[in-house]
């Protein structure tokens, strides 16, 4: 099919990415799988993620950086009141803004739309895939005369959960945000939770404006498909119900996109030195001996909890990587302790490295020595570990990640629950730091035992490690020429055609 196709034949993808660091990951990944497999595409992003997507356009090489034309248009950051080169939500510096990125992003499809109208003349685009906030691209879609997919950043599992509350709300009929309630979407397991465990959009508490929830709402009931990182043989059958509770949209799971790149090619982001300081520390351990931590690209501890996870961790007997974010805002006796603690530039005598920013996280978890993950359950670094082969501990802060855990310890018998409870308040829930410094809800002690569980376990820890290794397998498979992924990305191009 590549080679038969002439430039102007070949369908025209244009990928317009929700403007977060970590869903524009797994977007522009789709982005290069999509040219590998001989389709012409156009990243749409603005100038501060210009450099990021390209990047990642470039490690994937060959065919796929070749198909890809990366257009930056200018973000309207100050006319929705933001601070100059806040681009991406993870940079909006305070809750309070976060209405006004979304007037931002919904200023953008302006620029956008006249930017593909000028397409028209050129190469038609065939297709529009649009990250999930990016509402109006179902409208500019309809214009072009194109289809519309949407890109979530979820797992079709969740979705599926999403699509049930949407549905049959149950979450609207409990009397505190802690009764438990049932989410029937997979039998015959059984799924359980409570509303503050739920993705944002169905939380009273979230700072994202009404008017954008609804937006969004009306924006995945009108696409036509839903592409998702995520592979068939990994969710037990849940994109084909999502298609059917979506109403017969067309689900193309078409990952683990993370395999897309040049193995061992360090992310573009991670400041190299960093980088070669993690592999060389990890290139000196033992097969399977290190526990990797880390929780996605904003995940932050309130104070307390941090010194509660830092005790278990500089106390257990594996060496541990882990990735802290926003150190610089911590107060100084936690940073002191971590000093003191942690080994910052891989020479001291501690058994733990702490690396305060940008970890290469693929190349990480699927070097040999790393054995174990302690994750916040980011549908991102989830699927990267069951590509890599690497069972979780689990620790879920928020969003989706709560319905993630489930799949991952219930359903496929990977990880073992930290048995956290409530979400860990981040920006979009709209939760500001109040006075005082909050207790920790996880104690040292829960954390060591669930360390144990993860890393040793006996037979459990065993049977684990071997379903991992199942499942690496078959992620690896599923891209491979005629894999369910393979297969599902010639669909979507059929379906531009
Ligand atoms: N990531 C990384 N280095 C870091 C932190 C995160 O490479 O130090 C990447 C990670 O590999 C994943 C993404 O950022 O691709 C995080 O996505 P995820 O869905 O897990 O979590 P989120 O950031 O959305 O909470």
């Amino acid at each position: 099919m590549e080679t038969t196709l002439t430039l102007s034949a070949k369908p025209h993808f244009v990928v317009i990415p929700w403007p977060a660091t970590s869903h524009m990951i797994p977007i522009v990944d789709i982005a290069c799988l999509l040219a590998a497999h001989g389709a012409a595409v156009t990243v749409i992003t603005t100038p501060a993620s210009a450099q990021l997507v390209q990047g990642r356009v470039e490690r994937a090489g060959g065919q796929a950086s070749a198909g890809i034309t990366v257009t930056a248009i200018p973000f309207p950051a100050a006319e929705a009141g933001l601070p100059d080169g806040c681009e991406r939500i993870d940079h909006t510096p305070s809750v309070d803004l976060v209405p006004n990125f979304f007037d931002a992003t919904a200023q953008f499809g302006e620029p956008v739309a006249q930017h593909c109208r000028g397409l028209m003349a050129t190469h038609r685009p065939s297709c529009i895939i649009a990250g999930m906030c990016n509402t109006w691209a179902h409208g500019l879609a309809r214009e072009l005369g194109a289809p519309c997919f949407i890109f979530h950043g979820f797992c079709a599992f969740s979705l599926l959960c999403c699509e049930y509350l949407n549905t049959h709300k149950p979450h609207e009929a409990v009397a505190s945000p802690d009764e438990l309630f049932d989410v029937p979407v997979l039998p015959p397991f059984e799924f359980k939770f409570a509303r503050r465990q739920l993705p944002l959009q169905f939380l009273p508490s979230c700072s994202i404006p009404e008017v954008r929830l609804r937006e969004l709402r009306e924006f995945e009931m009108a696409v036509d498909g839903i592409v998702v990182n995520s592979f068939e043989e990994l969710e037990r059958g849940s994109a084909a119900r999502l298609a059917a509770a979506t109403g017969g949209k067309a689900v193309f799971a078409v990952g683990p996109v993370s395999l897309c790149g040049t193995p061992g090619l360090f992310d573009s982001r991670a400041d190299s030195d960093d980088a070669r300081r993690c592999m060389a520390w990890l290139d000196a351990k033992k097969d399977r001996s290190v526990l990797y931590v880390s929780f996605g690209s904003a995940g932050r501890m309130p104070p307390e909890q941090l010194m509660q996870l830092g005790l278990a961790l500089v106390s257990c007997p594996w060496p541990v990587l882990w990735v802290i974010k926003g150190a610089s805002s911590l107060p100084d006796d936690v940073n002191e302790w971590l000093q003191e603690n942690t080994d910052a530039d891989g020479l001291q005598e501690s058994q733990c490295l702490a690396v305060r920013g940008w970890a290469p996280q693929v190349p990480i978890l699927e070097h040999p020595a790393v054995g174990g993950f302690l994750t916040h359950c980011g549908w991102g670094s989830t699927l990267e570990s069951v590509a890599a082969g690497v069972p979780m501990a689990t620790w879920p802060f928020t969003a989706e990640q709560f319905l993630n855990e489930k799949l991952i310890v219930d359903v496929l018998r990977i990880g073992v629950s930290v048995g956290v409870t409530k979400p860990t308040e981040g920006v979009l829930t709209g939760a500001k730091n109040g006075g005082g410094r909050p207790k920790a809800d996880v104690g040292m002690e829960q954390v060591k035992t669930v360390l144990d569980m993860l890393m040793d376990g006996g037979v459990d820890g065993e049977a684990r490690r071997t379903k991992a290794d199942e499942l690496k397998a078959k992620a690896k498979a599923a891209l491979e020429n005629g894999g369910s992924s393979y297969m599902n990305l010639e669909k979507l191009i059929q379906f531009a055609g």
